[in-house]
């Protein structure tokens, strides 16, 4: 780092900005994180993420935390099976049943959302998150600096501004035009407490990792997560606006459930159980991703990681352990070069074609998971 330290702001305290500011304040560079939700428990966090050996576990590493991530995962999480709409299982795949993963396997242990995002704010000084502060705009200084206008109106100047603001980043726009698109595919989700004991036909069905039935153009993709929890995801390719479009309220939990019913109408009893017998309601999650490739050019005293810089659908490519491993690569860099532009530089020119890649990975792994030939063509090109 430089003699005079900079003022280094990441905006989003999600697996991205957190891991981040970690890996940042574990060298001893001083950072805060701004971050829109009123408090770390102000929303539910979300499912389950898979943490892979290369991406999220690497970036948990440098980050310190790997132990402590090893405490709370789950390996029996890894356990997949495939099915196709009769409820056939056509590919199972189970963990080594030892924490540690046999010779050439890889670990890809679950985590649910919310303890990781507690494992990343516990590892961080106790004011290193500045919580109900939205990131309104910023404005240029012309020197590299930018001055951050923040929702409350309050406005401060950094030398350095880390997008980690997900899929719908202000700071993107000051470095590119490229804005998310629909991607035709939209996932309703639903989920079950308690599983074991209140569904266990579901929870046999489900096993003790992810389930994915597939049939042209529609998925059931279910995930076991703590406390007995599973999450369901009924996917399909079809209008942004199918609910409008149907004429159904998220809010009607039941005529949600009829329309669902009726898309999969042709699919096997026990995977429509799935969509007949889960609690609570239905939220609707359509996809966006950004153009591939998104690039930009460098601009001193502005980057972006994670979503809000290649924002993709969740499909073969772990976005959560991507983010994370772009923060613990930016860290590195801020932390291993005496001027922080042209660190900021180095990690650009290795993060954008490593984005590009992924970000095609997981196009493909869409088109095949939705696509005519699924579930076959799919499992064929699967990589292990
Ligand atoms: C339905 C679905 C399922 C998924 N499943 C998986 C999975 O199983 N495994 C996996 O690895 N990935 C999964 N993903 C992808 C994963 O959720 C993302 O890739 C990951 O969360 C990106 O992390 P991030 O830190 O870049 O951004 P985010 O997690 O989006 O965090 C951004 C943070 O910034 C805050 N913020 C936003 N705007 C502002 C602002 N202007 N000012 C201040 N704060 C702001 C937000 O409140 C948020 O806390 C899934 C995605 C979807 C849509």
């Amino acid at each position: 780092m430089t003699p005079t330290t900079p003022r280094i702001a990441i905006i989003g305290a999600g697996p991205g900005g957190l891991t981040c500011a970690r890996a940042l304040q574990r060298n001893g560079v001083p950072v805060t994180v701004f971050e829109h939700d009123a408090s770390a428990g102000a929303r539910p966090q979300g499912g389950a993420l898979e943490l892979h050996m290369t991406t999220g576990q690497a970036a948990l590493r440098s980050a310190g935390l790997h132990e402590e991530f090893a405490a709370l995962a789950r390996p029996e999480g890894q356990e997949v099976r495939l099915l196709d709409h009769t409820a056939t299982v056509l590919f199972r795949y189970a963990p080594t049943p030892a924490s540690a993963p046999a010779p050439g396997e890889a670990d890809r242990s679950e985590i649910d959302r919310g303890e990781l995002r507690r494992l990343l704010l516990d590892s961080l000084t106790p004011d290193a998150v500045r919580w109900g502060s939205y990131l309104r705009t910023l404005h240029p200084l012309g020197d590299g600096r930018h001055r951050a206008e923040f929702d409350d109106g309050h406005t401060e100047t950094f030398d350095l501004v880390i997008g980690a603001d997900g899929s719908w980043s202000r700071v993107r726009p000051m470095l590119s035009d490229a804005t998310p698109h629909y991607t035709g595919v939209t996932f309703v989700e639903t989920g079950f407490e308690d599983a074991d004991t209140r569904h266990p036909e579901v929870a046999r069905l489900v096993g003790a990792g992810g389930m994915r039935a597939e049939s042209a153009g529609r998925a059931l993709i279910a995930r076991r997560e703590s406390r007995g929890r599973i999450r369901l995801y009924a996917a399909f390719r079809g209008s942004q606006d199918w609910a409008l479009e149907t004429g159904v309220r998220m809010t009607d939990t039941e005529a949600v459930r009829a329309v669902l019913l009726d898309r999969f109408a042709d699919w096997d009893e026990r995977l429509l159980a799935l969509l007949r017998d889960s609690d609570g309601g239905f939220a609707n999650r359509p996809l966006f991703a950004l153009p591939v490739p998104h690039t930009w050019t460098h601009t001193p005293g502005l980057t972006l990681l994670g979503d809000a810089a290649h924002l993709m659908p969740p499909f073969a490519v772990p976005g959560a352990g991507l983010a994370m491993l772009d923060g613990a690569e930016l860290a590195r860099a801020l932390t291993g070069h005496p001027d922080p532009d042209e660190a900021v530089g180095a990690y650009e020119a290795a993060l954008l074609p490593r984005a590009a890649e992924a970000a095609g990975r997981a196009a493909r792994g869409m088109a095949e998971a939705l696509g005519p030939g699924a579930p076959l063509r799919h499992l064929r090109d699967r990589p292990r």
